[in-house]
């Protein structure tokens, strides 16, 4: 089995691919790589960390993990200290302790020989990874002896390789800005190859989304490539994104899910020479990490426990991994091998693909993929093409193209369909007339019983107040809708539509047919009258709830009592008719096959043949907590945008194709607008039925805007039928 070779790419092309490719190619460019070098294998750490001290002389401007010397949570591990945080770790079956923290006089080379020897003794076999570059030309310079000599003594108490953090950015323009007070570049790189000289494995950070532009992280992958080079000590690199509070350096956002998959694939793609790529898991959605490891990511780092510095920069905690078994069941969930390995991949022997490929530039990798023809990339090469996909060739392709072709393809598609390069978002509100519901789907986690005590009915006087308020919010659209409750008649719903029609300038986009065909059945007419009679209240449009699978053996299972999905298909097509535009909608992940899926486009496309009536399509995974119903396996971002992107491929009749970042994220949804999607869907301001499943997304009308424009696209706001209001085309101060 030939050696794999990772053909070389030049910093000029680095950059075109930075800022010109599209994502899901780049994303499939390092996904290749990624195979060639590990295949499956995806690479994990059961770790703790150890900071000795969040005192610290240096002080960076982008740091939110020191303290001042008088603040009441600064603190000092002491060597007694440290004996009882290794005494609890000592069952923990670790393979790694990260040994990080702030500088201070009183923490000096004895102090670190003693701390690595202790933790040797107590923690024997578990890797010490420990301290940065910046750490150990500080208590070298402290202690007046070289860094050689330093990290030869440090080596024999236990030191077993250097953690990558210090680097942020090299370029100088950068560097002074960010971490005015820490060492120059060269010196940590200098640092960096007497480490590997003394055969000290070591990796190597990049922290990106501040202030820096793609030249300076070009020119950093540059520098540490050409290290690598001379070396070969380097083990991985690792992208940081920046975790932004609001505080530091004045930035607002912490680099979106986007921008994270593009820089994580550009290292992979250009760091030919670095065997792992890790992006750190206690820094991100989970969602958007898995889809990481499909975009050259080859390692999430570890569980981390104790870990304090990115968890005080605004980390989000919520998706931490706690147990080696959790991490274990993330990525077997996205088809890895999961390899439970530490931070110098020790006893691992890289698996090479059988590909060898010729030096030479980025047009290696097209001629190499030219040379495979699958049966899917004809389907694709048709699509792309413009022909229409049948039934039979969508199932192909759904499970057997890699889902960044497939965005790839849906990407076209997207720019067929709605021209131009705006990406929208509705100014909405979600609101609930009433939690009761006699109809007890199994994967709904909102409803209850008139009995209980949460149980609520909102009057139509509270509900146009509401609406009132959303209204002066900035909301021009509002979504009502709610349980089937037995006492709730047609005259009801008339009087909250009517009163609103009148009192609001609001879009009502309200109403599911579930809810539809029930007061119909209870009022003893037809759907067509009882739609005639809420339009005539005020109803202006449908969404399109209460899809869910368009499947009846799937429906019969998942909620026996509901509407089935040809009276779902009848009750829409009936709105159509009398003017009324509608959206349609899907969850999936209820252990559906892929035919099932596919049959669910297919009957929302026939009936958009003839009536033309649907306005957007809207996809999201089932929550499957605090449900009655089990989850054969948990959906997660690369299904997310393989669905995505089949939905554009597939529904070539349906102009608008919603995000939901309810249900995967706001990273996640935005790396739809690379698969197809061209909307971002409602800011929402409120949300009762995915967050009682526990999944509790939030974004702003700001941060939406900020998301889409990371994105490449020019943000612009529009009416619920898909007019603008506001295009935002200049970056806004
Ligand atoms: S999904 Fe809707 S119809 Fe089903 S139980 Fe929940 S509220 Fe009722």
């Amino acid at each position: 089995m030939s050696e794999y070779k990772q053909p070389r790419i030049s910093d000029a092309e680095a950059l075109d691919m930075l800022q010109n490719m599209p994502t899901a190619e780049l994303m499939a460019r390092a996904d290749e790589i990624r195979r060639a070098r590990h295949g499956s294998k995806t690479y994990y750490v059961h770790s703790h960390n150890l900071n000795p001290t969040n005192l610290c002389v240096v002080k960076c401007k982008l740091c939110s993990f020191w303290r001042p010397d008088n603040a009441a949570d600064a603190y000092v591990t002491t060597i007694d200290d440290a004996r009882k945080s290794l005494e609890k770790a000592q069952n923990w079956n670790l393979t790694d302790l990260h040994i990080v923290g702030g500088m201070i006089p009183e923490l000096d080379l004895d102090y670190y020989e003693k701390l690595f020897a202790l933790s040797r003794e107590m923690l024997p076999g578990v890797l010490l990874q420990g301290m940065t570059a910046v750490e150990i030309h500080w208590i070298a310079g402290n202690a007046g002896i070289s860094v050689r000599e330093t990290l030869i003594r440090l080596k024999a108490a236990g030191f077993g390789s250097i953690s990558g953090g210090g680097a942020e950015i090299f370029h100088p323009d950068v560097r002074k800005k960010i971490a005015t007070t820490k060492i120059l570049a060269q010196q940590w790189l200098d640092v960096h190859q007497v480490a590997h000289e003394l055969g000290i494995p070591t990796n190597a950070t990049m922290l990106f989304g501040h202030i820096e532009k793609d030249e300076h992280l070009i020119d950093h992958l540059s520098r540490l490539r050409a290290l690598q080079d001379v070396t070969g000590g380097f083990q991985a690199v690792i992208p940081l994104p920046f975790q932004a509070n609001g505080k530091a350096l004045g930035v607002k956002y912490t680099p979106s899910g986007d921008r994270q998959v593009r820089v994580a694939a550009l290292s992979r793609i250009y760091c030919d020479n670095f065997p792992h790529v890790r992006m750190l898991v206690n820094y991100m959605d989970r969602k958007l990490l898995g889809v990481l490891t499909h975009s050259g990511v080859d390692d999430i780092g570890g569980t981390s426990l104790d870990e304090r510095i990115a968890k005080e920069g605004g980390a989000p905690t919520s998706q931490k991994f706690f147990t080696a078994q959790e991490m274990e069941d993330f990525l077997a969930n996205l088809g890895h091998t999961p390899i439970l390995t530490n931070s110098v991949y020790e006893d691992l022997k890289p698996e090479t693909g059988n590909w060898k490929l010729e030096e030479g530039g980025v047009d290696n990798f097209k001629s190499q993929v030219s040379g495979l023809k699958f049966r899917w990339q004809a389907i694709l090469d048709r699509v792309e093409a413009g022909e229409r996909i049948n039934a039979e060739d969508a199932a192909i392709i759904y499970d057997e193209a890699p889902f960044q072709e497939l965005g790839r393809v849906a990407d076209v598609c997207r720019r067929r369909a709605v021209p131009g390069d705006r990406a929208t978002y509705v100014f909405d509100k979600n609101l609930n007339t009433t939690n009761v519901c006699v109809v007890d789907c199994k994967f709904c986690a909102f409803y209850t019983k008139q009995e209980k005590d949460n149980a609520y009915v909102k009057s139509p006087e509270e509900i146009v107040e509401q609406v009132k308020a959303a209204a002066e919010a900035g909301a021009t659209q509002i979504l009502i809708q709610g349980g089937l409750h037995p006492d709730l008649k047609l005259d009801y719903y008339e009087a909250c539509l009517s009163g609103i029609r009148d009192n609001v300038d609001i879009w009502i986009h309200s109403l599911s047919p579930t809810e539809i065909e029930f007061m119909a059945k209870m009022e003893h007419i037809s759907i067509k009258e009882c739609l005639q009679r809420l339009k005539d209240a005020g109803l202006q449009s449908l969404p399109g709830g209460g899809a869910e699978i368009l499947n009846d053996d799937i429906r019969k299972r998942i909620s026996p009592k509901k509407t089935r999905s040809k009276a779902w298909l009848d009750l829409m097509e009936d709105a159509h008719s009398i003017g009324l535009k509608t959206t349609a909608t899907m969850v999936y992940g209820f252990g559906e096959t892929t035919e099932q899926r596919i049959e669910h486009f297919m009957k929302v496309r026939d009936l958009q043949d003839r009536t033309g009536g649907f306005t957007a399509f809207i996809p999201w995974s089932f929550s499957p907590d605090m449900t009655d119903l089990e989850c054969p396996r948990l959906q997660n971002g690369v299904d997310y945008l393989r669905l995505v992107a089949m939905a554009r491929i597939v529904l070539d009749n349906v102009p608008h194709l919603q995000a939901g970042w309810v249900t995967e994220g706001p990273d996640v949804s935005q790396l739809a607008l690379q698969f197809g999607a061209d909307d971002y869907g409602g800011v929402l301001m409120t949300e009762e039925v995915v967050s009682a499943t526990g999944v509790d997304y939030k974004v702003d009308e700001d941060l939406v805007i900020h998301l889409i424009r990371e994105a490449g696209w020019v943000p612009a706001q529009r009416t619920t039928q898909y007019d603008l209001i506001k295009v935002y085309d200049e970056v806004e101060a």
